[in-house]
């Protein structure tokens, strides 16, 4: 499938050509290689423990071309149920077009991961710590059973950040992640990564050149920027989370705090075992449910009522009203998302 991306093809608006870097050196065209994309790419790749990394103009752009990229009609996609919203959309809504089969699992199917690999699974996709509940999964597990059945294993590591979690030193194939969010940090760029071996990654770059999904240079630059203090603010959003999570633990009008660094969430010891700090991101289940979370959404004050995460304001968004809009009550069970929920980015 992926040699279908070769750069043999030269044209106006397909990949490769004489002056294509590889040939000459130059740089031909943005939307192929870009020498500021390029340098933040060498710095994401190094932050992700890559041999590759390449940088798009979104979270989804990098979704949606590895995802097109890995699979083809005929293939099976197995996925996490509980997943970001966009994510869970193209691969239940877009790929069905395009001959590719889903199946959708539980976090419970997802602990025996072995069981789950079909004649036709390519690509196994799932989240570690999951949007917007927090719970983890084992992450070297699935990896390793990928693995054996020579089917792709993609983490969404948005959430943790590889700071907080080597995904690819887990034996993860591809690591994904907005870049949106915490490699940026300051909530002025949109963009995404994928990252891993040469061989998975560079047919991908290949791909990338036709769909068009690359980063642009200045948010390259932002995102370069960005990166030099990944590590103090991870940090800081860790120990900063932490102390909010401890705080409303057991707080009369909460029914329930999620966040993996606290011994009552139910996958603290397998996130403490692959997790180097447990996040910036805290989840509230609100005694009373959407009418009580509706209102304590209004009455906040010092923390912003908006949808991103991974910046440097705290924010707050209702994960019915963001990543989980529109889904149904089956899905939003599935997914483990109440109607009350709170989503906290700490700062
Ligand atoms: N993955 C997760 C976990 C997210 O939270 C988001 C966006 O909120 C995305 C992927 C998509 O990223 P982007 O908004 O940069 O396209």
């Amino acid at each position: 499938m992926l040699s279908a991306f070769g750069c043999s093809s030269s044209g106006p608006n397909g990949a490769g050509g004489a002056a294509t870097p590889g040939d000459s050196g130059a740089y031909l065209y943005s939307r192929y290689e870009n020498p500021t994309v390029m340098a933040v790419e060498q710095t994401l790749a190094r932050v992700d423990g890559a041999e590759m990394s390449l940088a798009f103009a979104s979270g989804m752009a990098a979704t949606a071309t590895a995802l097109i990229g890995l699979l083809q009609a005929g293939d099976e996609i197995v996925c996490a149920a509980a997943i970001y919203g966009g994510t869970f959309h193209i691969i239940e809504d877009v790929l069905p077009r395009l001959g590719i089969d889903r199946r959708f699992v539980s976090l419970d199917e997802l602990a025996a991961p072995e069981r789950l690999i079909g004649p036709r699974t390519r690509v196994l996709w799932f989240e570690s710590p999951i949007n917007p509940t927090l719970r983890c999964v084992d992450v070297a597990r699935i990896a390793g059973a990928c693995r054996k059945a020579v089917v792709t294993s993609v983490i969404d590591n948005t959430f943790a950040s590889p700071i907080n979690q080597q995904a690819l030193a887990l034996g993860v194939d591809i690591s994904m992640q907005s870049a949106t969010k915490y490699l940026n940090g300051h909530s002025d760029v949109t963009g995404g990564v994928l990252s891993g071996p040469r061989r998975l990654i560079e047919p991908l770059g290949r791909l990338r050149r036709l769909l068009g999904g690359i980063l642009d240079p200045q948010p390259a630059y932002a995102l370069g920027r960005g990166l030099k203090t990944l590590a103090l603010r991870v940090a800081r959003h860790n120990s900063n989370a932490l102390a909010v999570a401890q705080a409303l633990d057991g707080h009369p009008r909460i029914e329930r705090v999620y966040y993996p660094g606290l011994r009552s969430h139910p996958d603290h010891d397998v996130a403490s075992r692959q997790m180097s700090g447990f996040g910036g991101m805290v989840c509230l289940d609100v005694k009373g449910g959407q009418e009580r979370a509706y209102r304590s959404f209004d009455r906040l004050q010092i923390i912003k009522r908006a949808a991103s995460l991974g910046g440097v304001e705290s924010l707050c968004s209702l994960p019915i009203l963001t990543s989980q809009y529109g889904l149904s009550d089956e899905e939003l069970a599935a997914a483990g998302v109440t109607r009350g929920m709170m989503r906290l980015s700490d700062t």
